[in-house]
């Protein structure tokens, strides 16, 4: 693999500065590799790559993009261990979760897109106009470090479906399972300069790719704070933007709910990925019949995790991605004032572990319940009637996702009144191939399916 050299116009390439950034495992804290750190000058190689290969590839037909995008899935695929084992080295995802999860689901979603593009709509027509679908451009495909290969392959699957060329940023604190992408790329033989990777920092890389004038699409996944930024440098330009940002979502545990399976599943969702994740439910709305029940059940629950080595069969949680991130979690955990029913127990002295953690009568308006934590810390709040509980639950800036349990057409009624952009009703399981994305300050646009794959087309009218 050449982790130490970016992917340009379809060949592996020395970075600019020659500098390097050092990727930890944060299960040992041992440094695993060393990668470039692209620069201004890197992306200006990239997006000039991606430009000139644009009006081929838009121009391939769909369907052959398709037969390409299924080599592509293809070399991936063969590929499906080691990415369970790099991300398990990089981010510390239990390997049997990271082979279902990290692995699986990006290549289920390489797969639908593949299989999308090559058997293409039939193109729309409204009274005498036919309506064209057209890659926007030149697309600045900026990912976070939680789902390191699976929000790359959201972005990139149906950028490259719909015709778009890419510049793609991996996040700098996991970088390596996106050089498995470009190995499976070259090899696949994706044209010179559909894809590229420019490894680096985000106010280095991410802002030049933000700011640059040849890209005509920023998409975005990570944190609020800096999907503000990446939107106002976009603006100036009048770039378009898609943003997938944070959450703070909510589970509610209606009176007639079956409580077991609710607070069993709830807190899996709550503690998947050590917690990072940013469809998490990490608000749990309980009915005040079933609450002391639910807060002794999810106690319980939590003291079940076993924290350690991700390589190790019976560990259900590793730890957070980094010291930054461990010293974030604490923070929160050591300036709440609600009621502590799990957590604070030993967990490995190296690697940055948090105790799986669970708070009793949370203060819907305190920190705890309004911000996104990004650590393995549940939030148990007491709710009298369903009106109360979407009051409660709709009482957030952000709006990503969430979880109602109850009988189920009073399940239903709950969920379409959330201001959310995804629910599940009584467990029901993620679908890859549904719209995902955020309501508030959650985000703009969706990903994965058909509404992921317009995200990154144009329309145009043709009048005949
Ligand atoms: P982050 O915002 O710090 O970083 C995300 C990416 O942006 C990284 O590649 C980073 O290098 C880059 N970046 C940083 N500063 C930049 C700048 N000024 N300009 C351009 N790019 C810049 O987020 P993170 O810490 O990597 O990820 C965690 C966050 O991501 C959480 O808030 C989580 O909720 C969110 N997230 C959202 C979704 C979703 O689909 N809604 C999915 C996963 C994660």
């Amino acid at each position: 693999m050449n982790r130490d050299s970016l992917y340009l116009g379809g060949r592996w390439v020395s970075a600019n500065s020659g500098a390097t950034i050092a990727v930890e495992n944060p299960a040992t804290e041992e440094i695993i590799a060393h990668v470039p750190a692209g620069n201004a000058e890197d992306v200006e190689r990239a997006v000039t790559a991606a430009t000139a290969a644009f009006d081929d590839w838009s121009r391939t037909p769909m369907a052959e993009r398709g037969a390409i995008l299924g080599k592509l899935h293809e070399a991936l695929a063969s590929r499906a261990d080691e990415i369970a084992r790099t991300v398990g080295l990089e981010l510390g995802t239990p390997l049997k979760v990271a082979k279902a999860v990290q692995a699986g689901l990006p290549l289920a979603v390489l797969r639908g897109y593949a299989d999308l593009a090559a058997n293409p709509a039939a193109e729309e027509t409204i009274g005498h106009s036919l309506i064209a679908r057209e890659p926007v451009g030149v697309v600045g495909a900026i990912t976070p470090w939680n789902y390191p290969l699976h929000q790359v392959v959201a972005k990139v699957a149906a950028a490259l479906a719909a015709g778009c060329t890419v510049v793609l940023k991996p996040s700098e604190l996991t970088p390596l399972v996106a050089y498995l992408l470009l190995d499976a790329a070259d090899e696949a033989g994706l044209p010179d300069g559909v894809l590229n990777l420019v490894t680096g920092t985000g106010a280095e890389v991410g802002a030049a790719i933000a700011g640059h004038p040849g890209v005509d699409m920023v998409s975005f996944t990570g944190s609020t704070a800096t999907g503000r930024a990446v939107s106002h440098a976009a603006a100036d330009r009048i770039a378009r933007v898609s943003l997938e940002l944070g959450g703070k979502s909510a589970n509610i545990i209606l009176a007639d709910a079956d409580l077991t399976k609710a607070v069993k599943v709830g807190v899996g969702n709550a503690f998947l990925n050590s917690g990072q994740t940013c469809t998490a439910w990490t608000r749990m709305l309980v009915h005040r019949d079933l609450y002391d029940s639910a807060v002794s059940l999810a106690a319980d629950a939590a003291a079940g995790y076993t924290t350690g080595d991700p390589f190790d069969a019976g560990t259900r949680m590793g730890p957070l991605v980094s010291a930054a991130q461990r010293e974030r979690v604490q923070g929160f955990i050591s300036r709440a004032s609600a009621r502590m029913v799990a957590g604070d127990s030993g967990v490995p002295r190296k690697g940055y572990f948090v105790a799986p953690t669970v708070f009793a009568d949370v203060d819907p308006g305190s920190e705890l319940a309004q911000e996104e934590i990004f650590g393995p810390v549940l939030s148990i709040i007491p709710f009298d009637d369903d009106e109360d509980a979407v009051r409660i639950a709709n009482n957030s800036r952000y709006g990503l996702a969430g979880g109602v349990w109850g009988t189920p057409d009073r399940a239903l009624a709950v969920a379409r009144r959330l201001r959310t952009g995804a629910v599940d009703v009584n467990g029901a399981s993620f679908n890859p191939v549904a719209p995902f994305g955020g309501y508030k300050q959650s985000g703009i646009g969706r990903e994965l399916g058909v509404h992921g794959l317009a995200e990154f087309q144009q329309t145009k009218a043709i009048q005949r």
